[in-house]
């Protein structure tokens, strides 16, 4: 048999499983076998992966298209993604009306993207609630966000006036009825906000440190608590996005228990690499904030011991100068699905000596599962072709230049990280190659709409 493509003589990584030497073969865009070292076969195109990693493609699980340019997101974000190893990336939606705006933003992605991509609801009133089963059927969308920040007053300079802990409970009772459904939440206590910021504020702070010593993580993991205890009641699956304090994962270990709704975690790359003393100025503002160094080292024993089970950016692709002129005015959130997989092999693997299948899982199987993506997040035999060889030694210098993202930075500019891709694929097309989006990739864009059942 005569494949399309062979990745001969690789470290073949399963996530979660372990690693091991060997070739994978691809053909018609799915993996067609799983080849022995010294087992020869003949293909179209033979990559030569010896010494480099075969991972399946990173699925960012936390991505927000459209922050940056409604127009072009999905074009740039996807080659920055690409370039990254990222072969597949969930994005939150959010309107006035699901049933009018999912089917136009869904063929924007499908007409744009270079990789393949789906959706989160974001809920913010009860007409989302009510309108849910019809949406999540006709679209295929199993997850869905309540935003807790975004409660009164907060909410209210952005347009919510529905989000209080009834929409919350509301959508905690109609995840539980949807088939895989899973309720993510923003956990953050806005009405205890105010209480630090106003003496802040008056002593006239203008730091990083400030933006977390105005939400501490304690103000994250009192809302943890009343989303899981809530989420026991309702009997709903919940997910804490982009965890970043040790409370907050101390509270989920002391939930959890057979028999409960599930609990699940993730945490995102700058939780897990950057603190709020990192010297990156307002262009590490984000919600909930960069923490402390103890923080860190948290989180990632919680990836260790699986409290953690996926790990994404919160991809944010605004411009530089919306991170100012203060910390007060600066937007929150930052670009990140370019360095997401160069963090993760530097901070996790190099430095706390993680084994590369556990990222994988967290970056992959684990989002598939999770958010029940089709034949995704594993190396086997009938998967679709996704993978990222990745050059372990290799460093990369992170240049916003580089990234191809509508955002003109990054929190990590001038940062080096060892860990970095080297091909990506996506159903067995090569789509970047040694930090460049393939010309032929770029030119007629691939991406599919991941719908979920
Ligand atoms: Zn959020």
């Amino acid at each position: 048999m005569s494949f399309d493509l062979l990745l001969a003589g690789g470290e073949i990584v399963f996530p979660g499983v372990g690693v091991r030497t060997g070739s994978v073969a691809v053909k018609d865009g799915r993996i067609a076998a799983l080849l022995a070292p010294g087992e020869q076969a003949s293909a179209r195109k033979v990559i030569d992966c010896r010494g480099k990693w075969v991972m399946p493609g990173l699925i960012d699980p936390h991505t927000h298209i459209g922050f940056g340019s409604n127009e072009t997101d999905f074009e740039t974000e996807s080659r920055s993604a690409a370039i990254g190893g990222v072969t597949g990336m969930m994005t939150f939606h959010r309107s006035n009306d699901l049933r009018q705006s999912t089917g136009p933003w869904k063929e924007r992605g499908e007409s744009q993207s270079l990789i393949d991509f789906g959706f989160h609801f974001g809920v913010t009133s009860k007409l989302h609630i009510d309108t849910l089963p019809e949406c999540a059927e006709r679209f295929g969308v199993t997850s869905i966000k309540v935003y807790l920040m975004y409660k009164g007053a907060s909410g209210a300079a952005k347009g919510f006036t529905e989000i209080d802990d009834g929409l919350l409970y509301r959508a905690l009772l109609q995840g539980a009825r949807i088939k895989g459904g899973v309720v993510g939440v923003h956990c953050e206590n806005v009405e205890v906000i105010p209480v630090f910021r106003e003496p802040l504020k008056e002593a006239g702070r203008n730091d990083l440190p400030v933006w977390d010593e105005q939400s501490p993580g304690f103000l994250e993991a009192e809302n943890v608590f009343r989303v899981i205890y809530f989420g026991e009641k309702a009997q709903c699956p919940v997910n804490i996005v982009h965890m970043s304090s040790a409370e907050s994962l101390e509270i989920v270990r002391r939930a959890k228990r057979p028999g409960r709704a599930p609990i699940h975690v993730e945490t995102c790359s700058h939780y897990l690499s950057l603190t709020s003393q990192s010297p990156i100025g307002f262009l590490g503002k984000v919600n909930p904030p960069l923490r402390s160094r103890n923080d860190v080292e948290a989180l990632w024993e919680g990836v260790r011991d699986r409290t953690i089970s996926t790990i994404g950016s919160d991809h944010v692709p605004r411009k530089r100068e919306t991170k100012g002129p203060d910390i007060w005015k600066a937007s929150a959130g930052f670009p990140g699905l370019g360095t997401l997989l160069p963090i993760l092999i530097h901070e996790g693997v190099h430095k706390r000596g993680l084994p590369i299948e556990q990222i994988a899982a967290a970056t992959s199987a684990n989002v598939a599962k999770l958010y029940s993506i089709p034949n995704k997040g594993h190396i086997a035999v009938g998967m679709d072709a996704d993978l990222v060889v990745v050059d372990p030694d290799r460093e990369v210098l992170v240049d916003p230049a580089t990234q191809e993202s509508h955002s003109d930075y990054s929190p990590y500019e001038g940062m080096r990280f060892k860990g970095a891709p080297v091909r990506t694929i996506l159903r067995g097309r090569i789509i970047a190659s040694d930090g460049a989006v393939d010309p032929d990739a770029r030119a007629t864009p691939a991406g599919r709409y991941l719908h979920r059942s």
